[in-house]
């Protein structure tokens, strides 16, 4: 599904001012007659650039329209590939060796273990990061902060000697 943000071109903290540009931007686009009669694109339709402005320009929906966006990111746990996120290592995390599990306090809420990662999770979700160490997202369980966060697994096998 295009969101009302990817209809518009315009980011989502993009403030109203760009997006009423980007509006008028992209119903200029749509209008042949401002192009010497040539379309641009077909595929951009009308309906749903005026549905992306309507929304996008009036804060209660916006920010209604926000929510909904983020609980269905939620739901589907989809965060894209995590680029751009801020990366912490599993070092600045307190372990707790009878739940085996990693906390930190949330650095933009400051909500107490706002992160929490049990270590089944890391070995389930991690994937493949840089110089052999391994890579996990995750969100903040009170705000919406997306993290990534990095870790090298079987520490004890860099203490073997041969
Ligand atoms: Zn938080």
């Amino acid at each position: 599904m295009v969101s009302h943000y990817e209809v518009l071109g315009v980011k989502f903290d993009s403030s109203l001012s760009e997006i009423k540009e980007a509006y008028r931007h992209c119903l200029l686009r749509t209008h042949p007659d401002k192009l010497g009669g040539v379309k641009i694109s077909e595929s951009i339709d009308i309906n749903a650039i005026q549905d992306a402005y309507r929304v996008l320009s009036d804060p209660d929906l916006r920010s209604q329209y926000n929510k909904e966006v983020t609980q269905v990111q939620k739901s589907s746990g989809y965060v894209g590939t995590g680029d751009g996120l801020d990366e912490y290592s599993l070092d600045s995390f307190e372990f707790d060796a009878t739940k085996l599990e990693y906390s930190m306090d949330c650095p933009r809420c400051m909500a107490k273990n706002g992160f929490a990662l049990h270590e089944n999770t890391l070995e389930e979700h991690a994937d493949d990061g840089l110089n052999g160490g391994f890579v996990v997202l995750s969100q903040c369980c009170s705000c919406s902060l997306w993290l990534k966060i990095t870790f090298q697994l079987a520490v004890e096998e860099n203490w073997k000697t041969d």
